[in-house]
């Protein structure tokens, strides 16, 4: 069944996806096909004047493009989310901004040049759907290498391209509330459910802001400017509801997409089943180019338990024993709806968070944990307090690793896996040095899975377990081609310890 599916999903995406098996090089900057600057400006004329010549973020620091003013925004704004996505060209992960040799910083010298690297050389700023339209039908006819960037946050790089052209979607904001939602061609006597229409470029701080006011809840990231309505989604979307309520992708009852051939297509369970499971988990940039999202909504909860584990190990040793203990513990703290966020970086350190928990139920939950901080070569300390979701956005959410040149490489870690190989996983992250951590811990509701394209193991998964690397912006090529393999052997690594048939979050994996 799901063979058909696909395999209908793809033809009617084919012109842009392409079933050959050899990949096909499509139009880019500084190849003989690229358009002329007239074609460029007709086209312009059609996006309401709306194409950019984009460009890395720190060019406003460098040479022909320097600005004083804005050069001192972007040097104190550097590893600040929010400046990040409000540029064109900007990445969270510089990597996928310079790419392997760009030299663009905003530290470098004014007269260093500043290259293009991977940035997409022009970008339309969408902001309707005709936009979006012409730019997929432009991008057709011209045969371009075309991708769609939304936060620029993915961790695969997904949403850059030397030379390509690009589909910016972060102007493009709305947020729609629905007490009674019922999706295109529902039976009849279907009933009506609480919903939000986001779309393309909203990004999960501003629609938790909206969503208090409304004293609604909308099952999103931990994350302020994660886009709410693109990769996030597409891959799936892990959330600290997701024990309740599934992940993003089982949360959505609609989407409005432009698909390959540049129709506007509206997908849900009734108008297009095959479509719809696809874009449940199947990545991002595959399907099309979303313009709106609707997702269920769900009644706040009325307190949010917040429970902190710190625990410290010695010597190595105990480390690796306190690493393995942690994790032992995790199936059985998740299937009590505990959800989370953890590192191993020569500790093990988490925030847990369960929806109206209770103190005395945590104690309970984490019993194993209190033992483990009177072991031998272990100290630390256990605990939690009542709060509430709009604390918890207030205090803990942040957007980590911004302006950085992080990469991870994950797994996701079923209770077998967990049981039988957590001290051989304790030890590849203390041989590592100890940069190890948890993107995820949860047990998800799983109710939607076999209706959504998101891979299989996330039905058996306690947590998403991830190793990563990072490298100094000077450093060489070959410090960082080092860094990078690395990262593979690591990545080979977990397939030797979890198994071949392990597997990972498509958003969060190694690209
Ligand atoms: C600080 C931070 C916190 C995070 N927290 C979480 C978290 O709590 N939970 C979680 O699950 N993940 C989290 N992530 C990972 C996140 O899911 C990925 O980075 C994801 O790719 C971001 O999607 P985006 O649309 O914001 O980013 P982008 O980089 O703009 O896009 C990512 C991918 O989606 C495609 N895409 C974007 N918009 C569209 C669209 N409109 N139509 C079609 N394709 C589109 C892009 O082409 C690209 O392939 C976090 C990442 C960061 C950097």
């Amino acid at each position: 069944m799901f063979v058909q599916s696909t395999l209908t999903a793809l033809s009617l995406l084919s012109p842009a996806v392409g079933l050959q098996s050899e990949s096909r090089h499509r139009c880019a900057y500084g190849d003989d096909c690229w358009p002329s600057d007239n074609t460029w400006k007709l086209f312009n004329d059609t996006v309401g004047g709306r194409l950019i010549r984009s460009v890395p973020s720190a060019a406003v620091c460098h040479a022909e493009r320097y600005n004083a003013n804005q050069c001192a925004i972007a040097k104190s704004s550097w590893l600040d989310s929010f400046w990040k996505t409000n540029q064109t060209g900007g990445y969270a992960a510089m990597l996928w901004e310079m790419g392997e040799s760009g030299k663009c910083f905003v530290d470098t010298s004014v007269r260093a040049p500043c290259d293009q690297g991977i940035v997409p050389y022009y970008s339309v700023s969408v902001q309707n759907l005709e936009d979006i339209q012409a730019s997929v039908k432009f991008a057709n006819e011209k045969d371009l290498y075309l991708v769609t960037k939304n936060t620029g946050h993915d961790h695969l790089g997904r949403s850059s391209g030397k030379g390509a052209f690009s589909i910016w979607t972060h102007n493009l904001k709305g947020i729609e509330w629905h007490d009674s939602f019922v999706p295109q061609g529902a039976p009849v006597d279907a009933s009506g459910m609480p919903a939000v229409t986001l779309q393309a470029g909203e990004q999960w701080f501003d629609v938790y802001q909206a969503a208090a006011k409304k004293e609604v809840l909308v099952v999103g990231g931990s994350a302020r400017t994660v886009g709410a309505a693109g990769g996030y989604l597409l891959g799936g979307g892990h959330s600290p509801f997701a024990h309740d309520y599934g992940l993003a992708a089982d949360n959505l009852l609609e989407m409005s997409i432009v698909s390959a051939d540049g129709e506007h297509r509206v997908i849900n369970p009734h108008s297009d089943p095959e479509y719809f499971w696809a874009v449940r988990g199947g990545g991002g940039s595959a399907w099309g180019v979303v313009t709106s999202v609707t997702y269920k909504t769900h009644p706040v909860p009325q307190t949010l338990l917040i429970g902190v584990v710190q625990l410290n190990a010695s010597d190595s040793s105990s480390l690796t024993d306190l690493l393995a203990g942690s994790m032992k513990l995790l199936p059985k703290v998740t299937d009590a709806g505990y959800t989370g966020y953890g590192n191993m970086d020569q500790r093990f350190e988490a925030i847990f968070l369960k929806p109206n928990g209770t103190v005395g139920s945590f104690n309970q939950t984490f019993a194993g944990f209190f033992n483990l901080s009177k072991a031998p070569g272990i100290q630390g300390a256990v605990g939690a307090y009542p709060s509430t979701w709009n604390a918890y956005l207030k205090t803990f959410l942040q957007d980590p690793n911004i302006g950085t040149n992080v990469q991870d490489t994950s797994r996701l870690l079923t209770a077998n896996v967990i049981d039988e190989k957590a001290e051989d996983l304790a030890k590849l992250i203390v041989d590592n040095g100890g940069k190890g951590g948890f993107n995820f811990i949860g047990k998800v509701n799983n109710d939607e899975r076999d209706n959504t394209a998101v891979n299989n193991i996330w039905k058996h998964s306690h947590a998403l377990m991830s190793i990563s690397i990072d490298w100094a912006d000077n450093a060489t090529k070959s410090e960082k081609h080092k860094k990078r393999l690395h990262a593979v052997m690591m990545s080979k690594n977990f397939t030797k310890i979890v198994g071949a048939e392990g597997g990972t979050y498509i958003n969060e994996a190694n690209p």
